[in-house]
């Protein structure tokens, strides 16, 4: 049986690494039928915006994994990232990344038993890319996380601890501080757990997270995290062992994955068959193990742990004074094929459970509270807190804050002056508490507002099965 696979070549150094890769895969006897395509660079020339053209889109439904050399994203002419594109259409939630201890490489955390894999939701957060210039000197973004897409990720990376056999997973969230997104993630982390009893798991503020990966990074097992913050701690985690050269990625989804090196298309050496292939060809290991070519996953780790560990045969990044090319390491890669060391750990792989599927969303007691308008203005806090007060008084709401950059500002705290800008958040919630919130009171309110003041957004306050949905400004009472 042959599985048959997408190869993009990519840019830059692109085509040398995959055709390094495609040789040891080929000489491990790894059953694999490569349909070649396209992404990145030449299809941007021809006027494909995305990146990616429909070709390859058909190969990867049909084959539902792709190996993919690194994509250039064009700066500057309203292109959008080819890697996004294909991450974001065929929905690969998981960003996962290894982080090993390869022995023979000459780093400062060397000869450490550091072991451990952070899975990165690649979907949601900031990443949505949802922002706005909301006054001339105040940008937004969207933070956006999701019960399912939280859940998703989650359970992805309970189901990766056992197919690995690791005994314990830890949550990094900044769950202290933004208590709703990061929060949601946390919370969802306690409930999923229980259905992991044999997995120990653990809640870690990402700030002690990225501090413990310095001071302790063989404490960890596998780290689950949102977008951003796991955007920063895996490149943290490629530096613990050795580099760009040597840092593997999958993209994982419920149907398609995509193996890809965490590095770019590194022009400066483009062409020049110094490029070292270990990169992809680790990500090619993490395929290999996802398509259940178990034997041949072994062989090709043992083969690049015993080229470093053993034989010390380094590409130019990893020894400054080397001359040995690409090409050539390949060679010595695929002669190594078949000779074992006992430089790594030993670890027994089983496949992991895909789809990954979540709990229906529970029936919840919702009820509107208010309305928080965001406002553009050049008054003090109580110039605009008086006008605010006297447009609410004949209306069923009164005025509970404003707050500046998510601190009170009216009423005022003592005898607190805090340095405002012209952005201001003014809430107003309902007089009687029992009553219902109709639509047509809040746009009454806004009309009211905006006719005496500038506002650009508002957001309705609403309480879940009697519990706030919104968090109070610092100094809230
Ligand atoms: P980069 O391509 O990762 O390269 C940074 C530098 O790291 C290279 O110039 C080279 O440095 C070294 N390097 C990286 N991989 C190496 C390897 N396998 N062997 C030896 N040396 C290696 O980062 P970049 O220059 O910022 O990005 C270039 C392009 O790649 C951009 O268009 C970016 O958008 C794209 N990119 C794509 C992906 C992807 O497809 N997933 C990821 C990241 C970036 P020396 O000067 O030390 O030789």
């Amino acid at each position: 049986m042959t599985t048959p696979i997408t190869l993009i070549k990519g840019d830059g150094v692109g085509p040398e690494i995959v055709q390094a890769v495609k040789r040891v895969i080929d000489a491990s006897g790894a059953q694999i039928e490569w349909e070649e395509c396209e992404a990145g660079a030449n299809v941007f020339k021809k006027g494909i915006a995305s990146g990616v053209p429909q070709e390859t889109i058909d190969s990867l439904i049909r084959t539902n994994v792709a190996l993919k050399g690194p994509l250039e994203t064009p700066v500057g002419y309203g292109e959008k990232s080819a890697n996004v594109t294909l991450r974001a259409l065929f929905e690969t939630y998981a960003n996962v990344r290894s982080v090993q201890h390869i022995p023979g490489i000459p780093n400062p955390f060397s000869g450490r038993p550091i072991d451990f894999v952070v899975v990165r939701e690649n979907l949601e957060d900031l990443y949505a890319g949802i922002e706005y210039l909301q006054t001339p000197s105040v940008a937004e973004a969207l933070k956006l996380i999701t019960r399912k897409g939280s859940e998703k990720i989650i359970r992805f990376a309970f189901e990766l601890a056992k197919a690995e056999g690791r005994r314990k997973v830890h949550c990094a969230t900044k769950a202290n501080i933004m208590k709703l997104t990061e929060g949601l993630f946390k919370k969802v982390f306690e409930e999923v757990s229980k259905d992991y009893p044999t997995i120990e798991s653990h809640h870690v503020i990402i700030d002690n997270c990225a501090h413990q990966m310095v001071v302790h990074p063989e404490e960890f097992d596998v780290i689950v995290t949102t977008n951003l913050q796991g955007d920063i701690i895996t490149d943290l985690g490629s530096g613990l062992v050795g580099g760009l050269g040597v840092a593997p990625a999958a993209n994982i989804g419920d149907k398609v994955s995509i193996f890809e090196a965490v590095h770019g298309s590194a022009p400066d050496i483009a062409g020049k068959n110094i490029v070292n292939p270990t990169a992809l060809l680790f990500s090619a290991v993490l395929m290999l193990r996802h398509i259940q070519e178990f034997q041949a996953a072994h062989q090709i780790e043992q083969s690049i742990l015993y080229t470093l560990g053993v034989q010390k045969a380094f590409t130019k990044d990893l020894e400054k004074n080397s001359n040995l090319s690409t090409t050539d390491f390949t060679e010595i890669l695929i002669q190594n094929l078949g000779k074992e060391t006992d430089l790594w750990p030993t670890r027994h792989y089983t496949p992991i459970k895909l789809p990954i599927k979540v709990s229906p969303q529970k029936e919840v007691l919702r009820k509107d509270v208010g309305v928080d308008i965001f406002l553009e203005s050049k008054l003090s806090p109580e110039q605009l807190g008086k006008s605010l007060e006297s447009i609410a008084l004949p209306s069923p709401f009164s005025l509970q804050m404003i707050s500046n950059l998510g601190i009170q500002v009216y009423p005022v705290l003592g005898n607190l002056k805090p340095d405002t800008v012209d952005h201001w958040r003014a809430r107003f919630l309902l007089k009687n508490k029992e009553a219902l919130l109709t639509d047509e009171q809040i746009l009454h309110l806004l009309h009211e507002v905006g006719s005496q003041h500038r506002w650009m957004h508002i957001e309705k306050l609403c309480e879940y099965n009697h519990i706030s949905g919104f968090t109070k400004a610092q100094g809230e009472s």
